[in-house]
């Protein structure tokens, strides 16, 4: 595990603001659903690298992700999401901690919206290559557009109706951020999210 510099900023920023409790759980989880990607990976015999944690969220590199078949490649990237699909139903049925429950069924969801490099967004990728080949990349690159450039108006529109709420906002800042960040490991190795 490495920590990248951004992470030490967040926790100065959460200590002051007083939410370091929900800022390590949060970040726990965003682990564990590093951990599931990189242990499926293994269980396939796949090389992976050290998970980095940032500021905002933590990536896993997993080597020649892009050699593994389409039906590795998907258990891979859904083992994330699953994982906090998983801590969802027991903290909300075993432990009835609604901010755990919260953050873990935000967290299955969030990571899969269609867009780059969310692991929605590599699973709508690999059935856009299966259905149309070559062609897909393409596509999928106008689609992250529209998607993250439609979230950037819903945000707006979402701010002025509730007003002081910028949550979709920020999500599409966040997306527009990762998104030009990594487009090109479309090629190489995989970052998960
Ligand atoms: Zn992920």
């Amino acid at each position: 595990m490495k920590f990248n510099l951004s992470f030490f900023l967040m926790i100065i920023f959460m200590i002051l603001y007083g939410s370091t409790k929900k800022f390590f759980l949060i970040y726990l989880f965003v682990l564990i659903h590093e951990m599931f990607h990189v242990a499926v990976a293994k269980a396939f015999g796949m090389k992976t690298d050290k998970i980095i944690l940032y500021g905002l969220g933590a990536n896993a590199r997993i080597i020649n992700f892009n050699n593994a078949n389409m039906q590795k490649k998907f258990l891979i990237l859904m083992a994330g999401p699953l994982s906090n699909l998983f801590l969802y139903l027991i903290f909300k049925f075993f432990f009835a901690n609604k901010f755990c429950a919260a953050t873990n069924i935000f967290l299955c969801i969030f990571n899969l919206l269609p867009v780059y490099p969310l692991d929605g967004g590599r699973i709508f990728l690999l059935a856009l290559k299966k259905m149309f080949g070559l062609q897909a990349n393409k596509f999928f690159i106008c689609f992250n557009h529209f998607f993250i450039i439609s979230l950037i108006f819903l945000g707006i529109v979402q701010f002025f109706i509730f007003m002081p709420n910028f949550s979709l906002f920020s999500i599409a800042l966040y997306l527009t951020y990762v998104n030009k960040k990594s487009f090109m490991d479309l090629f190489c190795d995989l970052y998960l999210y």
